[in-house]
């Protein structure tokens, strides 16, 4: 691989040089090829062979150089103080085969002294939901961490009940959290301007040249996070624990704990059963990453009147700040209203130049709102009514959506089979006004909207059978949500069925 360990050369105060802590008796979990080819991981032989021994912190090689990050943040709200990495290791950052800047972390590397009360491990339990739900939104188009790998080991570990002790070794563009700026304000101020050089050099290197490099840098942020949340409102992600360490200066989705993605649809969904008041709830996750930002650039008013890369001093005024923050929403909706029209199968790219677009797009919105009322009301799944739509527009090709649009006639009761009946019309009759091509529609259709999400029961499959040391379900649902636009042949009817319609919704612990 092609090591560059910087975070290593910055101040000392900014994170603990030290090793891994080692699992005893580790056993290999599951293997990612596709990281290890983009890492370069699988062009060295000693990597490939002591790949478990890596991951369970039995053996560091000579380039890893691992440390533990101090970090701050606000939980549920409440400013949280010092935190930092309790029970993970940056082991080594590299340039991946695209030329970008990679971390690997390895989660559940063993006590810190940011551990605070814990005990610096992770269990098996959700090392696999990590690990299954990086892969599933990578493989998406979400960004998102990613892993090369887990593995689980005779180590114990106390939650509710004893579990297995695991580790994985996370890999994302970064793991500079908002919570890394909080750190500094309050910690260590005389660092921001070379933490905040570093931020730019290594993350948004076109910025060094221009003339209000911070500003840049909070609206570059501003708008990757919101992109990021409307891709997982688009896809029905709910992340759970949207506290400001747990989301990174890239708009790259860190931090799998309690996530879920949305079945029988219901906004107001809270999948984190320590969030009493909903406050990460579905619908509440682009205001919470509004709040989020807000409360982390406001630190940099420290940096005004100073020269970072030039000698521009530049204005970092409440207004200027204002300004930055300002394009959050409209690139929320710009990406979210992009993504939903696609997922009408609206031929997006053939409208350019169509001098009507704006009415089509409202037009294509407002059928996309009432859908998404139908399914609520309806108490629809959210992925299977999307993928339905194929077969609206062309069953007899598409027995698989067919099978869909018909599970959700067999829903209704007779006054909203009407409604939906209605609606379908309406839908037709919007995509012949604008001459749009069915097979080009089919196709948007297709690529927009999953046939397989990781369902929490899914993902539970595949724990129970982990816990037994039978990871072939792992593999199995691995290998699903890599293409998960396309049918497996290895799918199973569980995979693409929502939970019963009086069944209440499993929630999902914190404790990981
Ligand atoms: P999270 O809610 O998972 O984002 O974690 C919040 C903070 O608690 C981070 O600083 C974590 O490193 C730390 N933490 C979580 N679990 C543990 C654990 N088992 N041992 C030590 N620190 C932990
Ligand atoms: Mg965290
Ligand atoms: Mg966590």
């Amino acid at each position: 691989m092609n090591y560059q360990n910087s975070y290593v050369t910055l101040d000392p105060r900014l994170y603990n040089r030290q090793p891994p802590t080692a699992l005893s008796n580790p056993r290999a979990g599951h293997f990612n090829p596709l990281v290890a080819k983009r890492l370069g991981w699988d062009e060295d032989p000693d990597l490939i062979e002591n790949w478990v021994e890596i991951l369970s912190g039995n053996y560091v090689p000579e380039e890893f150089d691992p440390l533990a990050m101090a970090y701050a943040g606000h939980q549920f709200g409440q400013w949280a103080g010092q935190l930092g990495d309790g029970r993970g290791l940056l082991m080594a950052q590299v340039i991946d085969k695209q030329g970008e800047l990679t971390d690997l972390h390895l989660k559940g590397a063993g006590l810190t002294p940011y551990s605070r009360m814990g005990d610096g491990r992770a269990v098996l339990r959700s090392t696999i939901r990590e690990y299954l739900c990086g892969h599933a939104m990578s493989c998406l188009g979400i960004r998102s961490s990613s892993s090369l790998g887990f593995v689980t080991s005779d180590t114990s570990v106390r939650r509710e009940t004893v579990e297995q002790g695991a580790a994985l070794m996370r890999v994302a563009d970064t793991h500079i959290r908002l919570g890394h700026v909080e750190w500094i304000a309050s910690f260590a101020p005389d660092l921001l301007p070379s933490f905040t050089q570093y931020m730019i050099e290594a993350y948004y290197p076109e910025l060094t040249t221009s003339q209000t490099p911070v500003a840049d840098f909070i609206t570059e942020v501003v708008t990757c996070t919101a992109t990021m949340i409307a891709d997982w409102q688009l896809i029905g992600f709910a992340h759970g624990v949207m506290n400001t360490d747990n989301l990174s200066i890239t708009g790259t989705t860190l931090d799998y704990g309690p996530f879920g993605f949305l079945e029988r649809f219901d906004p107001a969904w809270i999948n984190n059963h320590s969030d009493y008041s909903g406050r990460y709830a579905y619908q509440n996750q682009p205001a919470i990453g509004h709040w989020n930002l807000n409360v982390w650039m406001m630190h940099f008013m420290q940096l005004s009147g100073k020269a970072l890369f030039n000698d521009n001093k530049e204005t970092l005024s409440r207004e200027v700040l204002a300004q930055c923050l300002a394009k959050y929403e409209t690139s929320f909706m710009s990406h979210y209203q992009q993504g939903i029209c696609k997922k009408l199968g609206l031929p997006w790219d053939s409208l350019t130049g169509n001098d009507s677009i704006t009415e089509v797009v409202n037009e294509t919105l407002k059928l996309a709102f009432e859908l998404l009322e139908f399914m609520e009301t309806n108490k629809l799944d959210y992925t299977n009514s999307f993928r339905a739509l194929i077969a609206i527009i062309d069953s007899d090709s598409n027995p698989y959506e067919a099978g869909l649009l018909k599970a959700i006639d067999a829903e209704l009761d007779a006054e909203q089979q009407t409604i939906w009946a209605q609606w379908q019309q309406r839908y037709l009759t919007h995509l012949e006004s604008i001459n749009a091509n069915k097979s080009e529609v089919v196709k948007y259709l297709k690529d927009t909207n999953p046939v397989y999400v990781l369902r929490n029961s899914m993902a539970q499959r595949a724990i129970t059978k982990a816990e037994s040391g039978d990871f072939s379900e792992v593999d199995r649902l691995f290998q699903l949500l890599t293409t998960p636009h396309k049918q497996h042949e290895k799918a199973t009817a569980e995979d693409t069925t929502a939970p019963d319609k009086e069944a209440k919704p499993l929630i999902i612990s914190c404790s990981s």
